[in-house]
């Protein structure tokens, strides 16, 4: 393992989950860069099919007709605390920059090394009898280039990568508030997510109409609130549509008090429970002359 310590500039991925748009490019630009490409010292070539070292995990909120769905690209983390690091013996090394690379000659045959990865990062290479994962693009980096290819493809720079300090990184994360997948394994990764919430927390979705004379209309700007013991814990306001998402709620079987505001006047108050993502009925508000 290289030493390295907290001045030493590393390398970083931040990836803002409201910027994906699903289009894939990150996964092929991986697959463009290592199916068939051999690059000794940093990875042996990819299989063309499965074995994602860069893939788009998904996450559907709510039900028809308003339902959030929510891509996470997901892919080795290169983790500072790294069990795969441990459980390699040699076969696996923390770079000085803070990239992480399974050895394609020291780690042959080394099946053990796809489950010591909690994040089911490693994949196992059948033809190479090889545990492979997705490596910074280390090789292009030790040339110069200024990010990853799945960076440089993502046209919406949902991707970023970032080489600077721990200190640098943790501002960074406080400043926006990235958080990383399973804090709790201690692994501490190098991936960043920003909005990691809209995938892993639930939406309550619905929408407001109103009843005139017979004739129903969508309702733009009523504020719909969410409150749990009293505390307000979500908040949005309808669209032209008359439609509205409360975002960010806790993934937790939870009641909570909705309450629809029309032009400053309390017009519904309704007690839910929430045992996942769920999208209600429409909220109709009768208008009387
Ligand atoms: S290239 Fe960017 S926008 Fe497209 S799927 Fe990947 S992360 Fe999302
Ligand atoms: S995500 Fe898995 S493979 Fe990557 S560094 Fe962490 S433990 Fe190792």
């Amino acid at each position: 393992m290289t030493t390295a310590n907290a001045t030493t500039p590393k390398w970083n991925l931040i990836i803002d989950l409201d910027r994906c748009n699903n289009c894939n490019n990150c996964v092929l630009a991986v697959k463009d860069e290592h199916v068939g490409n051999d690059f000794p010292g940093y990875a042996a070539p990819q299989p063309l099919h499965g074995q994602p070292w860069l893939e788009l995990k998904r996450a559907e909120h709510g039900q028809a007709p308003i339902v959030d769905i929510v891509h996470l690209p997901a892919m080795c983390n290169h983790c500072d605390d790294a069990p795969c690091v441990k459980a390699g013996q040699g076969a696996v090394k923390k770079r000085a920059d803070g990239i992480v690379i399974i050895d394609p000659q020291a780690a042959r045959g080394r099946r053990d090394l796809v489950d010591a990865c909690p994040y089911g990062a490693v994949r196992w290479n059948e033809e190479l009898q090889l545990p492979q994962h997705w490596i910074f693009d280390a090789h292009l980096l030790d040339q110069g280039w200024k990010a990853p290819r799945c960076a440089q493809a993502c046209p919406t720079e949902a991707i970023r990568a970032v080489k600077v300090s721990d200190a640098e990184m943790a501002e960074l994360a406080a400043d926006q508030g990235l958080e990383v997948l399973s804090p709790e394994l201690g692994t501490r990764p190098r991936v960043h997510y920003r909005n990691l919430k809209r995938f892993t927390h639930w939406v309550l979705a619905g929408s407001v109409v109103t009843l005139r004379d017979g004739v129903e209309e969508c309702v733009e700007g009523a504020e719909v609130t969410l409150s749990h013991d009293g505390q307000v814990v979500a908040r949005a306001v309808t669209d032209a549509f008359g439609e509205y998402r409360l975002r960010d709620l806790p993934a937790e079987n939870t009641d909570y008090e909705a309450q629809v505001v029309l032009e400053e006047q309390i017009s519904m108050i309704q007690r839910v429970r929430l045992p996942t993502s769920i999208t209600m009925g429409s909220v109709t508000i009768i208008i009387q002359k």
